[in-house]
């Protein structure tokens, strides 16, 4: 057979691994704590739930529009007006299986060889595979420890070249739950308006999941942004809906026939009772997702003053998602080598900053979405680890 060669360029996102190992240690009997995941610890609320399994009964078993169905296009575009205040039309909101299509969409769209596009490093591990895959040269921007891992817009527009034609964002920031600050982004949307030629794919998945006062700024705020940025969101991580695959994301016009017609070929459409149940998500009641927060929030200060207290280990106070991202570079390990032992000796999973980019080898991410008692426990067996 003779394949074509982008596909020994395409990456993998590791978290998948350690999960899978952390499952085969757990079935020959060890006691593992996961701290490697990126998904909530909460099931699906009950409404939800229940929503999706009317939809069965209710006889909504065949495709829906490529783009989705009407009623859940419309919520959509009715939470970004109540939760980021704009006005969007139903008609450049796509209904998308999970978040990581959007992106797969978007950077075939812009990625060719001789094309730039810069991605954050640390990041998802899938933005720069799939720039490597479309032929695309990635083009890595980091943030700062000092900045509890908010990016500056001068670090960003440092990097665009007149061969840029795609920018990625995320915040806040898997891997490092990093948020980047208002003023940081009017900063990048003034310097990005002398660029009307580089197209934007901004990340929001993780909008709702912000600590300490952070706030969550979308690029949907800027009009002079709006033909040409793409917002990734979904349900996933907000109501702790990972396995349903459910995502939206909105397209400037130019783009949304272009998408419609990728999702028509790829996918056809979201399953259709996935569809009803995000519309009982959207418009139902709230509380069991802040009731997650809440937990979220006290277990991220938790794990910052037990990471802090061990030696060796320095961990910035993230805003937002439920990652934290320490630096453990006086450990004397590299993360690829603690992640190995916390995993095998200490039965703790949790990921490499390596994973995410080349500038975080010193790093090692671990997802708070776990018991406080849980978090403590590892916690512990990482201090006797380093001992
Ligand atoms: N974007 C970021 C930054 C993520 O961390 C993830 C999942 O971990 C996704 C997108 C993908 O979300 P989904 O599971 O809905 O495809």
């Amino acid at each position: 057979m003779q394949t074509h060669p982008a596909l020994a360029r395409l990456g993998t996102e590791s978290a998948f691994s350690v999960l899978a190992r952390a499952a085969d240690l757990q079935a020959q009997g060890r006691d593992i704590i996961n701290l490697g995941i990126g998904q909530p610890d909460f099931p699906t609320p009950d409404n939800i739930v229940e929503a999706g399994i009317r939809a069965l009964r209710d006889g909504h078993h065949g495709y829906t529009p490529a783009r989705g169905i009407l009623p859940l296009r419309e919520a959509v575009a009715a939470d970004i007006h109540a939760r980021r205040g704009v006005e969007v039309s139903p008609d450049r909101i796509l209904v998308m299986p999970g978040g990581k299509p959007t992106m797969f969409f978007a950077i075939t769209m812009f990625g060719q060889p001789g094309a730039e596009i810069i991605y954050p490093d640390p990041g998802f591990p899938i933005y720069r595979s799939m720039v490597e895959y479309s032929g695309a040269t990635p083009v890595p921007v980091s943030p700062r420890e000092e900045d509890s891992f908010g990016y500056r817009a001068a670090d960003i527009l440092s990097r665009l070249t007149p061969r840029t034609r795609l920018l990625i964002l995320n915040s806040p920031n898997n891997p490092t739950g990093g948020v980047m600050t208002r003023e940081e982004t009017n900063a990048l949307v003034a310097g990005l308006e002398d660029r009307p030629d580089v197209a934007i794919l901004s990340d929001e998945i993780y909008s709702r999941m912000l600590h300490g006062g952070r706030e969550h700024v979308s690029l949907l705020g800027y009009p002079s942004l709006a033909d040409r940025l793409i917002v990734l969101d979904g349900w996933s991580k907000t109501y702790a809906m990972t396995g349903w695959r459910l995502g939206y994301s909105v397209w400037p016009e130019a783009l949304v026939d272009s998408a419609e017609r990728l999702c028509v070929n790829c996918h056809s459409c979201v399953n259709a009772a996935t569809q009803y149940a995000g519309i009982e998500a959207l418009t139902g009641p709230q509380d069991a997702v802040d009731t997650m927060m809440r937990a979220f929030d006290g277990r991220r200060r938790l794990i910052v003053d037990l990471l802090n207290a061990l030696p060796g280990v320095r961990c910035p106070d993230p805003g937002g998602a439920f990652y934290v991202f320490p630096n453990i570079e006086g450990t004397g390990l590299d993360g690829r080598t603690l992640q190995t032992r916390l995993l095998e000796e200490a039965g703790v999973a949790a990921i490499a900053g390596a994973s995410f980019g080349e500038t975080a080898t010193g790093n090692i991410r671990f997802s708070y979405a776990n018991s406080e008692d849980n978090i403590r426990e590892a916690m512990g067996r990482m201090r006797e680890l380093l001992a």
